[in-house]
């Protein structure tokens, strides 16, 4: 049976349009351009989804024929935060949505001998604290990385982190919502399982090496 988790926290992005093109990607014959527009596009509808919820002012505007109460974006400035390396694929596909949205990096490496996650390199927005934060990675596995990523963003003083993922394992969803009491995960699909190679089954392989045409 599949590893249960916290689905209050959990928003599974099931448009057609999403399920279509997870579809696309996950086959195995689909190549390097093609596995990449699509990462950026399935960000991009997920990146609709994740904002939903920003709050609104009204503004006073004057169309061709008249003038009207409007409304925009109250104020919240934002942040996409890639995690090294996979994740710097969906980063434009959320810029397409938010094009004034910061950019903030965040490398996690896995100890030889500890086996725990480590930041190797952090460049954030130095009002982190103040921003929407969108920590984004494609493959939400183990979830060790991410929660270690969301525990430094959080000592950083990042306050509204949403972490945004195209296919999530149970098992890695459990283990980050345990891990940040405040995260909300976005994710295209959750799959059955995880493999003993930590890969998630059915997936779509290795994420990163198939943004960038490597292996
Ligand atoms: N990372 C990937 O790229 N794919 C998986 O299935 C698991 C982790």
């Amino acid at each position: 049976m599949a590893k249960e988790f916290d689905r209050a926290r959990v928003t599974v992005v099931d448009h057609p349009l999403v399920k279509h093109k997870l579809s696309i990607l996950r086959d195995e014959r689909t190549g390097t351009k093609q596995f990449r527009d699509l990462v950026r596009e399935l960000a991009r509808l997920e990146c609709y989804e994740a904002t939903r919820d920003l709050p609104v002012e009204p503004v006073r505007i004057t169309t061709p024929l008249c003038e009207m109460d409007a409304e925009r974006i109250a104020g919240r400035k934002l942040a996409v935060i890639p995690i090294l390396r996979a994740g710097l694929g969906m980063v434009d596909g959320v810029l397409d949505l938010i094009p004034a949205a910061r950019v903030g990096h965040l490398g996690m490496y896995r100890d030889e001998v500890t086996h725990e996650p480590h930041e190797y390199y952090a460049k954030l927005p130095e009002d982190i604290g103040q921003r929407v934060c969108l920590v984004v990675d494609p493959m939400l596995a183990t979830g060790g990385s991410a929660a270690a990523a969301l525990q430094y963003l959080r000592a950083q003083g990042a306050n509204d982190i949403r972490f945004l993922c195209i296919v999530a394992a149970p098992e890695g969803l459990d283990v980050v919502l345990r891990a940040d009491p405040d995260v909300r995960i976005f994710a295209c699909s959750v799959d059955e399982r995880l493999n003993d190679d930590a890969y998630i089954v059915p997936g779509l392989g290795d994420a990163g090496d198939r943004i960038f045409g490597t292996r």
